[in-house]
């Protein structure tokens, strides 16, 4: 692809986490493709996909790994967050257990990621308002309570999605420029 040769100032490793089913793919395709599926996809493997953003006068590329399903295995290798710059944990609003999880994937980003690595938690799904079984304080408690920014997004209504990423990329870029 002609786009793929586009040169950028800086290249930031952004990594997606959460349980199995909280909307990680679909978040990274509509910040990427501006897409949705409904359907849950079934194949596994670690998956790609970048954005270039301008910031100031810089292209900043934000290459988007997405676990693509290894985490029901607990399958995520060190080489996964190597070199992650950013993390967005994403639970389900309307599935509580998937929010009880988020201590687990914040011991991993602890054990496998760098320490300065930034971290939004995301509350996913957030047009399910009639399901929700985590209100949004709760999730805004857990994120104060572990130094991360908190939102709540909507991949399938595009709410937030751009505005979660622009906001860990922009706190990254603070601090390596
Ligand atoms: P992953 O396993 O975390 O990558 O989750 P997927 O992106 O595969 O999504 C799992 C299911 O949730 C799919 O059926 C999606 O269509 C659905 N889904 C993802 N994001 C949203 C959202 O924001 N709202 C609604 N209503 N459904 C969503």
């Amino acid at each position: 692809m002609a786009q793929e040769e586009e040169s950028y100032d800086y290249l930031f490793k952004i990594v997606l986490i959460g349980d199995s089913g909280v909307g990680k793919t679909n978040i990274l395709n509509r910040f990427t493709k501006d897409s949705f599926n409904f359907e849950s996809r079934s194949t596994i493997g670690v998956e790609l996909a970048w954005k270039n953003l301008i910031i100031g006068n810089k292209t900043v590329r934000a290459q988007i790994w997405d676990t693509a399903g290894q985490e029901r295995y607990r399958a995520i290798t060190k080489a996964y967050y190597r070199g992650a710059v950013a993390a967005l944990l994403v639970y389900d609003i309307t599935k509580h257990d998937t929010f009880e999880g988020v201590p687990r994937w914040l011991a991993e980003l602890k054990l496998h990621a760098d320490p300065n690595v930034a971290m939004i938690l995301l509350g996913n799904k957030s047009d399910l308002r009639h399901l929700r079984a985590v209100p949004m304080e709760e999730g805004k408690a857990l994120a104060e309570s572990n130094a991360m920014s908190f939102i709540e997004t909507s991949a399938l209504e595009a709410t937030n999605i751009d505005m979660a990423f622009e906001s860990v990329i922009n706190e990254v870029y603070k601090i390596v420029t």
